[in-house]
């Protein structure tokens, strides 16, 4: 398999499990070249005492994340590993994340929106305030958040673009126009977006983001990455087969690749023909 996965949680979130060495052996056996892990950084938003230690790790566990992966990567020389972590955008608290993040030398930094109004919406612990919630004010709410978080500047890549969608809970309003908005702040922004498969896991049953979405960041020049979202071994590079299907169809040729927040463009075309496809490019 051809594109990397940088989307790749560790048991130190509380709520993955699995060894590290069992995703990277996982990776090999699909034949990925490139994998990242991107972990939950710690809640820095909340004092010591309020973060859930089965949301993301402890602050205490960063450094030795940090090590494991570099440690990894003399392990496994036959596959490229990098360092990467999924961080929380919290209105408010940009510049105590940005302290975190210049600690290491991170690849690439993924954004995330998993709270709106301090609401955690992708919780299922949370679903019930879906049935009192306008979803015209969440949607509206939530891509505005997204916005904002490529505009800061924080991240290199936005993660699971409209998670929004996970539980199947469906706006009236005119979709469209929000992912071309949001598109066109991301090419401004210089983000990428991440094609994440776990949306296939969930109710949504489709992948992040919406084929309406990716064609708006198709159209405006934002590049793309791809990641599973693995919170198990056993979903690393999880049906990467329709996230392959879904770029092609959109009309993406590269997929962004990272080595110390640097991006390079990387045509992945050139593995598929060797495997007999011929495509329309
Ligand atoms: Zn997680
Ligand atoms: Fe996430
Ligand atoms: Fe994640
Ligand atoms: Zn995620």
């Amino acid at each position: 398999m051809l594109l990397p996965d940088y989307h790749i949680h560790t048991a130190r979130c509380g709520h993955a499990s699995g060894g590290m060495k069992e995703y990277v052996e996982q990776a090999l056996t699909l034949g990925l070249k490139e994998i990242g892990f991107a972990d939950h950084v710690p809640m820095y938003w909340l004092a010591e005492g309020d973060r859930d230690p089965e949301l993301a790790m402890p602050e205490c566990d960063l450094a030795d994340y940090v090590a494991e992966i570099g440690k990894l990567r003399g392990l496994y020389p036959d596959i490229t590993i990098r360092l990467g972590i999924e961080a929380d955008y919290i209105p408010g608290y940009e510049e105590k994340l940005r302290r975190i993040l210049e600690r290491y030398r991170f690849d690439y930094v993924l954004g995330s929106v998993h709270y709106v109004d301090g609401w955690g919406f992708d919780n299922p612990a949370y679903i019930q305030r879906y049935e009192t919630c306008d979803l015209d004010e969440l949607y509206f709410r939530y891509f505005k958040l997204v916005r904002q978080a490529a505009q800061s500047r924080l991240f290199d890549i936005m993660a699971h673009p409209d998670l929004v969608k996970k539980f199947g809970f469906k706006p009236r309003c005119n979709l469209q126009v929000l992912y071309d908005e949001t598109a066109r702040v991301f090419a401004e922004a210089g983000v990428c977006v991440e094609i994440n498969t776990a949306g296939l896991r969930v109710p949504a049953g489709e992948i992040y983001p919406a084929e309406g979405f990716l064609r708006a960041c198709r159209n405006n020049g934002v590049p793309v990455t791809t990641g599973s979202d693995a919170h198990l071994p056993n979903q690393v590079g999880h049906q990467f087969d329709s996230a392959l299907d879904l770029l092609t169809r959109v009309g993406y040729i590269k997929v962004a690749l990272f080595n110390a927040r640097k991006k390079i463009l990387q045509n992945y075309e050139q593995n598929r023909s060797r495997n007999g496809y011929t495509g329309c490019f």
